[in-house]
């Protein structure tokens, strides 16, 4: 299977940032005459499987922002490991290598960037065909049980008593599966606490009961567990049938990933709805209702910012009667109306998916990486690339920009 003058690469996983790694291992090969085997060992029957569900589909492959510092800010973990790698190969980068190879992508209101054909499959189809281009050989239901490292610095890779390959260097982009991190222990690494990312908040409270559907453009959010130091965001926000859910949410949830885990998804969240700046303010837009609307129904005249059907629940919540007239509600009332619409809080007790889009917080940790290369500090000749590391973004296609950054330095630096 080896051979003196073939350099023997082997890449664990052909998910995303695995093929994309093998692809520029195969170019950077054939830019410098090296003669390589490269061999892409993947454990289902299928490669690239999460490409072909993300986006709902259609593959949100990356995000329209392109300053690496920026795109940075995106990391909840990863935020100043990620910087060197960004000005190596960043958003743009990604918009090209697509596009020399006739995949066009577009960007939508929020940044998100697709094919414009609105179609996984197109991506998936330009990877095998590139795969094909070059030779790379894709082995599925291979899966890779254990790696060690041979007295002459090669790797030894079982899939079982009778398989072996020996290999020159290796990659490690196994994604969230726990056999990947068994890996990467086995070869002296650590793995930081695991905890999901992306979730939404169960809460049940009459202010968001029955509202599913109900949106906020610019909320305001305060996540406070127990009594530790609380997460902010701002942007907008959904109801749904269990609870809270919308970018902004998403991003909360991202950033305090591994609290929520450990305070089993008990917390509270104080959320201003309007994103007013100030308690005056918001009091000032109470009152001036008020006095437009003293011989209204209080269901009947509310910031036009928000829906009738909102403003009732948020009556209920204060327990004052739909049909009292606006003259009639008295201070302490006025007071409870501006509490629920500039700070109302809400117990959250679980946690729900979004759609089915989920990222691991947590993998190799960063400090055995060097994010120059993407190899291993511990092991020389191991690299890693994708979400197996600690490294994880907020949804937007950040998390596949993590896996083509960070797969395309690998794939650069394991061949040379
Ligand atoms: C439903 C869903 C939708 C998503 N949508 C988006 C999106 O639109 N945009 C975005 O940026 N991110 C999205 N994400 C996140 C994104 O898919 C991941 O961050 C990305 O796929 C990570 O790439 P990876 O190559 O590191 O891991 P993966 O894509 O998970 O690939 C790892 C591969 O390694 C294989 N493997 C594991 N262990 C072994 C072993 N021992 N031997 C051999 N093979 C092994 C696995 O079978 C798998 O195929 C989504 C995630 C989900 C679940």
């Amino acid at each position: 299977m080896k051979s003196k003058n073939i350099t023997n690469i082997a890449i664990i996983g052909g998910g995303a940032s695995g093929i994309f790694a093998s692809l520029r291992c195969a170019e950077i090969a054939k830019e410098n005459n090296i003669k390589a085997d490269i061999r892409v060992f993947e454990s289902s029957n299928k490669i690239l499987k999460k490409v072909k569900i993300s986006g709902g589909g259609r593959c949100n492959v990356t995000h329209h922002k392109n300053d690496a510092k920026d795109l940075c800010l995106n990391y909840p973990r990863g935020e100043k490991e990620m910087l060197s790698p960004f000005m190596t190969f960043k958003t743009t980068d990604t918009v090209k290598w697509f596009r020399s190879r006739g995949v066009k992508l577009k960007y939508e209101d929020d940044g998100r960037m697709f094919p414009i054909t609105d179609d996984s499959k197109t991506i998936i189809n330009c990877f095998i065909e590139e795969a094909e281009k070059y030779k790379v050989k894709i082995i599925t239901k291979s899966n890779i049980k254990n790696i060690s490292k041979l007295e002459d610095e090669k790797f030894s890779l079982r899939l079982n008593e009778n398989n072996e390959y020996i290999a020159n260097s290796v990659l490690i982009a196994t994604g969230s599966k726990t056999s990947g991190y068994k890996l990467a222990q086995s070869l002296g690494h650590t793995i930081t606490e695991l905890a999901p990312s992306l979730f939404t908040f169960n809460i049940d409270d009459p202010i968001i009961k029955n509202l599913q559907g109900t949106s906020f453009l610019n909320s305001h959010l305060t996540l406070q567990i127990n009594n530790k130091k609380p997460f902010y965001q701002n942007g907008p926000l959904l109801i749904t049938h269990w609870g809270l859910s919308g970018p902004a949410l998403l991003k909360l949830s991202a950033w305090s990933a591994r609290e929520m885990m450990n305070s089993n998804y008990k917390a509270k969240i104080i959320v201003n709805w309007l994103g007013i700046n100030s308690k005056k303010d918001t009091e000032d837009l109470i009152l001036v209702i008020k006095k437009r609307n003293s011989r209204n129904n209080i269901c009947n005249a509310h910031p036009k910012d928000i829906t009738k059907r909102f403003w009732i629940g948020l009556l209920k919540k204060c327990k004052i009667p739909e049909d009292k007239k606006w003259a009639e509600i008295s201070n302490r009332e006025i007071d409870n109306i501006i509490k629920n619409l500039f700070n109302c809080e809400l117990s959250i007790h679980g946690k729900s998916r979004f759609k089915d889009e989920f990222v691991e917080c947590g993998g190799v940790n960063l400090k055995e990486i060097n994010f120059r290369t993407m190899e291993s500090k511990i092991c020389q000749g191991l690299y890693f690339s994708g979400e197996v590391i600690d490294v994880d973004g907020i949804t937007g296609g950040f998390n596949f920009q993590n896996a083509w950054t960070t797969g395309w330095i690998a794939g650069t630096n394991m061949v040379l």
